[in-house]
């Protein structure tokens, strides 16, 4: 199952529209995820150094997508829409000559994705043909923050998948397995069950280790009786899914049992609060407040959460910063923490779609510890 080219095709209409109303005569998108969501294009970029191509959208007309022979093939089967132009000795003599064919008067970049080299040279070429350049930030990535059905039936998928590999390992955790074999034996398990592969690197950290949020999985092996942290996701047609659950090896100490029902109420306010009108930095006050009237204010030092679609973290983001209403279609991650230097962590995720009212969880609601 993929995005169908009527999708592909609506959404390169807004884009247009987008543009018309900005008076921009063209878009060129360089952000690997953008690129994909506005042409079915697949490939991967292996660096903002490395790209796999670039499109360029004119506001009217047949849009572009720039490649290197490598891609051509891929380029032309999965993405119709566009006029597939490789480019022998680089981007920029291709896109001059397109540019001399649109001959446009502003057009847009991404300015938060391109190489400051490559701006100079599309500074160059703009220059040689009185080319107004307009930055331009987050205006796919908006389009991208309300899901499609398609699209959330996607994401749905990569979250059942998800949950299918955490339940086919949790079994098989053991004392003395190395956190780097069980996030290696996580992500054998989500190709062998179809997933693209992680969205992310697995984190699997155990006692002390697992005071770091975004711990590096090593050669530490598991213990009875710590929290460990397993913050795990996969990518499915693209689209991420991304959970952690705090597991213990026997029995949990009295601490343990006492911050993960900490954790879980603090989880279980913010799904409370979150529905369409609320802004993303209220959610996260209602759960850190939780955890702050329990004296752990200090000890949960990231957001609330983040929006979860093509990227594993985009836009809306549930923190202080956002002063935006989230809305209908939007698909976030509600992910409560504390940490205690020293002695560990505890996290849990899940992953909710705003829906009128409310909000509808994707996870199966399972802790795997009987409290
Ligand atoms: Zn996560
Ligand atoms: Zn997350």
């Amino acid at each position: 199952m993929s995005i169908s080219s009527t999708e592909i095709i609506e959404r390169l209409a807004e884009i247009r529209r987008r543009l018309k109303r900005r008076d921009l005569d063209a878009l060129l998108v360089t952000q690997p995820e953008n690129r994909r969501y506005l042409s079915g294009f697949a490939a991967a970029d292996h660096g903002i150094n490395e790209t796999s191509g670039v499109l360029l959208i004119p506001a009217a007309g047949r849009p572009a997508l720039l490649t290197d022979g490598r891609y051509r093939l891929q380029a032309e089967q999965e993405a119709p829409e566009f006029e597939v132009l490789v480019y022998p000795r680089g981007l920029f003599p291709l896109l001059r000559r397109l540019l001399r064919r649109l001959q446009p008067r502003r057009l847009a970049f991404e300015s938060h994705y391109l190489l400051h080299s490559v701006f100079l040279g599309l500074e160059r070429l703009a220059g040689e043909r009185q080319v107004e350049l307009v930055p331009l930030t987050g205006l796919v990535e908006e389009l991208r923050q309300i899901k499609s059905a398609a699209e959330l039936e996607l994401i749905a998928k990569a979250v059942r998948l998800n949950e299918e590999v955490f339940a086919e390992v949790y079994p098989r955790l053991r004392p003395g397995l190395s956190e780097r074999a069980v996030a290696g034996l996580i992500e054998d398990t989500m190709r062998r069950h179809g997933a693209d592969g992680p969205s992310f690197p697995t984190i699997v950290a155990g006692g002390p280790h697992g005071a770091m949020p975004h711990a590096v999985p090593g050669e530490r092996p598991l213990k009875e009786g710590e929290p460990i942290i397993i913050d795990m996701g996969l990518k499915l047609a693209g689209y991420c899914s991304d959970m952690t659950r705090t597991v213990v090896l026997g029995r949990p100490d009295a601490k343990t049992v006492e911050l993960i029902r900490l954790v879980r109420r603090a989880q279980l306010a913010g799904l409370a609060a979150l529905r369409p009108g609320v802004v993303g930095r209220h959610v996260d006050r209602v759960a850190r407040q939780v955890i702050e009237a329990a004296g752990h204010g200090d000890h949960f030092g990231h957001s609330l959460g983040h929006g979860v679609g093509l990227n594993v973290h985009e836009g809306p983001s549930l923190s202080y910063r956002n002063r935006k209403m989230l809305r209908p279609g939007m698909v976030l991650t509600v992910e409560p923490g504390v940490y205690l230097p020293g002695w560990g962590g505890v996290r849990l995720e899940n992953m909710v779609v705003v829906e009128e009212g409310g909000c509808r969880q994707l996870n199966h609601d399972t802790t795997f510890l009987d409290l």
